[in-house]
């Protein structure tokens, strides 16, 4: 029987295509990389059906590339050697969600914005750490790529949030990590051998997540924007270590964009949030305090006049503060996400607008302060997809970046193949060796997203 056939026959018509339409789309993403080739698409419903697809995939060799939301826009979900598109969209149901242990159990299909609407009428005192990607992301591989949401610098990056996860391993086997392997409970991933790093940060080469244990956090029932503007770049990390010092912040970004000119300066925003609005009151006096005299300088200043238009944005969960990239005509979006050490952001912002220039771009930045010792520095870079000299461009700026992430002592988050090429480049080589032995054994036939995390 052909593989069309056997898939078919694993998952019902409905959910295979070979069509040259469905093809086309899901050989590609909306970052600035190359095309590949997908051979077959297929939406899966369970576990079981995911298994019998890694086992025919297994036997004759084909390639598998898991697929979210496919928004990392890396192309981390471009089949770079052919192969299956294992499309998890249609693996949606959220299974449960234990209030008074404060987890959600869904399938790894389940997007960010189902989640966030579903807690929001059954569940309304919980939330989940929410990425500012567009609601179709999913919540799993948002997990899987060590993504980060609006409550990140206050309770860690979106990995940490993981109590236990079901996963198919490339050889077929359904197992289960953490309390959930023992007993109902998905409610810890530990103590225990830490075994869901092996399937995190691994960009689905080591094996496919079918469910996923989220945690859920209280959600305070007042929150308040306040905007800090300031044009000495050189503040900007002690004015980060002070706010994150005091602790009192729920999310913290910094955004600027050198056109319209308003923007062209620093925003330090500065979410607070509290069960109690005098708690409110309190923290938005203290972090006005904090500026008014900052350093014994009046270089940081609130801004007293936010239009609302920008609060709303601001206060929205995901918060919009993408809204500082240089969107284009065309479409085109990619970002070296630098995760970078605080004090390395002067340098980093005066390299980024170097770049930009080089390429003829404006500069713009979103960056998420991450629990106070570490930044996702955003290299924002948009290009006109129908216009092949943009999408060199944005290619080359996007190399600088990762060049100068690299030499700042930074790492780079959700790389595409040349930056994770540069990122092995530079690493320990024992480090790259057990990264290479660790695939080999969870995948010794290398069909899961070949060409992601090995080097050519
Ligand atoms: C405007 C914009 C703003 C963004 N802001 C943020 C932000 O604030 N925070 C943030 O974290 N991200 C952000 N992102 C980046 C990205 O969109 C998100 O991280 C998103 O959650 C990725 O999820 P996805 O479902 O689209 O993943 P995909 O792109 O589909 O997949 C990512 C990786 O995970 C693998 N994978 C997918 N599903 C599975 C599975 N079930 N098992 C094993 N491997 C799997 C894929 O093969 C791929 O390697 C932003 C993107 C955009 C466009």
């Amino acid at each position: 029987m052909g593989i069309y056939s056997s898939l078919v026959e694993i998952v019902g018509k409905d959910r295979v295509s070979n069509s040259a339409a469905d093809l086309y789309l899901y050989s590609r993403d909306s970052g600035a990389q190359p095309p590949g080739r997908a051979d077959y698409v297929v939406l899966p419903k369970t576990a079981e059906e995911v298994q019998k697809i890694v086992r025919l995939a297994g036997s004759e060799d084909i390639p598998i590339t898991p697929l979210g939301g496919g928004l990392a826009l890396s192309a981390l979900v471009v089949p770079q050697r052919g192969g299956i598109v294992l499309d998890m969209k249609r693996m949606d149901r959220i299974l449960e969600v234990d209030e008074m242990n404060r987890y959600a159990v869904i399938e790894a299909g389940v997007s960010q914005g189902a989640l966030r609407e579903y807690l929001k009428k059954n569940h309304p005192r919980l939330q989940h750490s929410t990425p500012e990607a567009p609601p179709t992301a999913t919540v799993t591989a948002n997990t899987l790529i060590q993504g980060h949401g609006h409550i990140s610098p206050r309770y860690g990056v979106n990995s940490d949030m993981i109590g236990g996860m079901e996963v198919v391993l490339p050889t077929g086997e359904i197992t289960r990590i953490g309390s959930c392997a023992l007993d109902r409970k998905w409610f810890t991933r530990g103590p225990m051998p830490e075994l869901a790093g092996l399937f995190v940060g691994w960009y689905g080469t080591t094996g496919i997540v079918t469910k996923i244990s989220i945690k859920l956090f209280p959600k305070p029932a007042f929150r308040e924007v306040m905007v800090f503007q300031t044009d000495d770049i050189d503040l900007l990390p002690e004015a980060i270590f002070e706010v994150m010092y005091l602790d009192l912040a729920e999310d913290f970004f910094l955004i600027t964009q050198e056109k319209p000119d308003w923007m062209n300066h620093a925003f330090l925003v500065v979410i607070v949030s509290g069960h109690f609005k005098e708690e409110i009151d309190f923290k938005k006096k203290v972090y006005k305090d904090l500026f008014k005299q900052f350093k014994g300088r009046k270089t940081i200043q609130f801004v007293e006049d936010l239009h609302p238009a920008l609060e709303k944005r601001f206060l929205d969960v995901p918060p919009l503060a993408a809204l500082a990239a240089d969107f284009r005509q065309g479409g085109g979006f990619q970002y070296t996400g630098a995760i970078l050490p605080i004090d390395k952001v002067p340098e980093a912002w005066r390299k980024g607008i170097e770049i930009a220039h080089r390429y003829g771009m404006i500069c713009s930045y979103v960056h998420q302060v991450l629990l106070g010792n570490s930044i996702m520095f955003g290299f924002n870079y948009s290009f006109n997809r129908a216009d092949e000299t943009d999408i060199e461009k944005a290619q080359m700026a996007l190399a600088d970046s990762n060049r100068v992430t690299l030499e700042l002592g930074g790492m780079i988050w959700k790389g595409e193949k040349p930056a994770q090429q540069m990122v092995l480049e530079k690493m320990d080589p024992n480090t790259a060796e057990l990264i290479k032995r660790v695939k080999g054994l969870l995948d010794p036939k290398g069909i899961m997203n070949p060409g992601n995390w090995e080097r050519e």
